[in-house]
């Protein structure tokens, strides 16, 4: 579909939308789809995925694309097997040159030398040593090893531009080699490589200037520099202008900022990150250097993006995670569909979360990112067309009616109450998880455009769905009840001891918890609810400033890295809810063990700060007048709570599948079963979508 107007689609994003000259290279849009690691670069066996990923993204409009990291020698490599600009990987990649050029799309290669973050033993890093993150210790980089490492990223960046690449991106921020030199925490060097400023940015200036010397003037050369380290005994902010002022001296044509090490300890991408909260750096940075910049971190809401534009805070916004879930979102926005953009969580979960353990990306809301030549959806031949209903509006049916309508099948969706979204929706109530709601405003745009019947507040019985050919039961998961005497679940406040309540009836206000709240299960949701009784009011991530002296982020001229030790929870200072929780399990593990890699972190911090009571290795006895009954250590105890919480997880809502299997005949429609529905055990929005689009695929 376009857009009916699309003059004033293109000028509400006009900002965006503008083409720019960057060096000597003509980009269409302002838009940068910036380095991700899908785990398609390290194999050779991978190079026809990865070239119709990136193909995809061109063909979806982006105005330049950089590569996941390649490293220029053995020693830089993030993992042992990990992605080299060599030779023949380089002659390799002509294919996806090709591919994007073909889109009229333009890309540039990313030259990652991991330094102490390599995860192999040739690691080699400024002063030896190892990081926090790595199982490996690096070898001092000798000063033949410098020299050889300036010539390495030459030659590797020359290769790149022989292949077809339109230049190349040195990575100098997130904590890796070149970031490592320019830290006087992680180089302690006495020679020309160290011994203050000037020293520590020898390195990345005389790689600058070596690549621009063997890529020549025609290439494009960007630099990833980090605006705040993030890290104690970072830069400070006047070596990064310093060093700016260098990198565009010895021909760097554009600066990539980022922000924050790997190691940092404070979120720099998750989901409670403020949209735009580095912004102002960025901004600062542009006023101070005569280079174009780009802007980067939770930036992806194309308004937002193109109010940093307009405003002048940028010369370019980037976008990664955004583009996994969403390859079209560029010619979306020309055609004015931007409604119709999938939304981003940003959860890590299918992406970032799946990389660090070696596995390929996806994406939570868009399962077919990096798996483009795999799942396929074709549009269906008129003569095979079959009307389709949809049972329950959580992720799983949202994705199943929109995959199954976008091939052309008609379809209804019934959903029980009188809002879609499911579990989406409870999880869009918990402070810090506030995009979700995007997600599904998304859903809802799309299944409109792609002309879904949407029934609300029906569960329909198997006669209403008698006329399908095809039913997707997604009804969904309910709370877990537990077997426990006194558990009784209640809307209103007993006359004597605590109030039962599941986590659905809580988020969704038909309860309200009390002063002293004891939380049954420590699982995802557990850990959740825990944050949505003792998060400040407002949420940090709705106001950028509360959020920054939430996390200890300052500034970096005050102070080196950017990073102070976080205020500790008081009343004063930051507002929250004076409510004791106790957060328990009956697993003696670490709370929080299963949350995201990347994400689970930043939870249990936040537990920690609120002060909420972690119980591991409890037996849970009952639940009276007194309290909640329990056994902790081998001892007796209770918690004399006025409210308790059910988090213990869920069971299937399978009984419609049920019914429609009980009375299937030979002219039945088929029962297809999605998500919760299917399988509640280790419930995760990802499976549940993936498994939609699956089924839908096969319609
Ligand atoms: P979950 O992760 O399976 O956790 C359920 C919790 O209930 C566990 O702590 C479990 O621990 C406890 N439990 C299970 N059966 C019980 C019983 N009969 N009596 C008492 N306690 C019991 O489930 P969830 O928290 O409902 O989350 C569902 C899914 O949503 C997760 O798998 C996750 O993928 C996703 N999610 C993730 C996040 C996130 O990453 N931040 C947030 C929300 C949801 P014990 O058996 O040790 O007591
Ligand atoms: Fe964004 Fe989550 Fe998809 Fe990653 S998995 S791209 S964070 S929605």
């Amino acid at each position: 579909m376009t857009s009916p107007h699309p003059s004033s689609a293109a000028s509400r994003y006009r900002a965006l939308l503008s083409p720019l000259d960057l060096g000597r290279l003509t980009l269409k849009n302002r838009l940068v789809m910036g380095s991700m690691h899908v785990g398609l670069e390290d194999h050779p066996g991978d190079l026809a995925r990865l070239s119709a990923f990136l193909g995809e993204r061109a063909r979806g409009g982006v105005g330049l694309i950089v590569t996941g990291g390649h490293s220029p020698n053995r020693s830089g490599r993030l993992t042992a097997g990990g992605a080299q600009a060599d030779e023949r990987t380089m002659t390799r990649h002509q294919v996806i040159t090709r591919e994007v050029h073909d889109a009229d799309g333009r890309i540039i290669l990313q030259l990652l030398h991991a330094g102490r973050y390599a995860a192999q033993p040739l690691a080699a890093s400024p002063s030896g040593g190892r990081s926090p993150l790595s199982p490996f210790r690096s070898r001092r980089l000798t000063r033949r090893g410098t020299r050889r490492t300036v010539e390495q990223f030459a030659l590797a960046a020359r290769r790149a531009v022989d292949a077809g690449y339109d230049g190349v991106e040195l990575m100098g921020s997130e904590g890796y080699l070149l970031n490592q030199f320019l830290a006087p925490t992680t180089n302690r060097r006495r020679d020309r490589f160290g011994r203050g400023a000037e020293g520590r940015r020898a390195l990345p200036l005389a790689i600058a200037a070596a690549v621009r010397d063997a890529i020549g003037e025609d290439a494009l050369l960007s630099y990833r520099i980090s605006l705040l380290d993030l890290v104690p005994g970072g830069q400070t902010w006047d070596e990064t202008v310093v060093l700016a002022k260098g990198l565009a001296e010895r021909g760097v044509d554009v600066l990539s900022t980022g922000i924050g090490w790997h190691e940092a300890r404070v979120p720099t991408i998750v989901t409670s990150v403020p949209r735009g909260a580095f912004v102002p750096l960025t901004a600062q940075l542009r006023s101070e250097v005569d280079v174009p910049v780009i802007a980067s971190n939770r930036l992806h809401d194309p308004d937002l993006a193109e109010q940093v534009l307009a405003r002048g805070e940028a010369d370019l916004v980037s976008m990664a995670r955004q583009l996994l879930a969403d390859p079209h979102l560029p010619r979306k926005l020309a055609e004015g569909r931007s409604g119709q953009v999938v939304a981003c969580i940003s959860c890590n979960q299918a992406c970032l979360d799946k990389v660090f353990v070696g596995k390929r990306a996806s994406c939570l809301v868009n399962p077919r990112a990096a798996h483009e030549t795999e799942l396929v959806l074709t549009p269906v031949a008129p003569r095979r067309v079959r009307k389709v209903a949809v049972v329950g509006g959580g992720p799983a049916g949202l994705e199943a009616a929109l995959a199954a309508a976008e091939r052309g099948h008609v379809v209804t969706l019934f959903e029980a109450t009188e809002e879609l979204g499911g579990q989406l929706r409870l999880a869009a109530r918990i402070p810090g998880k506030e995009d979700y709601a995007l997600a599904l405003r998304s859903w809802r745009m799309r299944l409109a455009a792609a002309g879904v019947g949407i029934r609300l507040g029906m569960r329909p019985t198997p006669a209403d769905l008698a006329g399908f050919h095809d039913v997707i039961v997604a009804t969904g998961v309910a709370p877990r009840p537990v077997d426990l005497p006194g558990f009784a679940p209640s809307a209103e406040p007993p006359a004597a001891g605590p109030q039962v309540v599941t986590y659905q009836d809580l988020l969704e206000e038909r309860a309200v918890a009390g002063e002293r709240v004891a939380i049954i299960g420590a699982g995802g949701i557990g850990v959740d609810v825990a944050e949505y009784l003792t998060s400040p009011i407002p949420s940090p991530t709705l106001d950028a400033r509360a959020w920054r002296e939430h996390w200890g982020v300052t500034d970096p001229s005050a102070v080196r890295g950017g990073v102070t030790a976080a205020p500790q929870r008081t009343e004063a200072n930051d507002g929250r809810r004076a409510r004791e929780v106790h957060l328990l399990q009956r697993k003696e593990t670490k709370i929080g063990a299963g949350l995201g890699r990347t994400t689970g972190w930043v939870h249990r911090a936040e537990l920690r700060r609120a002060g909420v009571i972690q119980h591991r290795g409890v037996t849970y006895e009952r639940i009276d007048e007194q309290g909640l009954h329990l056994v902790e250590d081998g001892e007796a105890r209770v918690l004399e709570v006025d409210t308790v919480v059910l988090c213990a997880g869920q069971v299937s809502v399978a009984d419609l599948a049920a019914e429609l299997g009980a009375g299937a005949s030979r002219t039945s429609p088929r029962v297809h079963v999605v998500g919760g529905a299917d399988l509640a055990a280790e419930l995760d929005a990802e499976r549940a979508i993936r498994q939609a689009v699956e089924v839908a695929s096969a319609l």
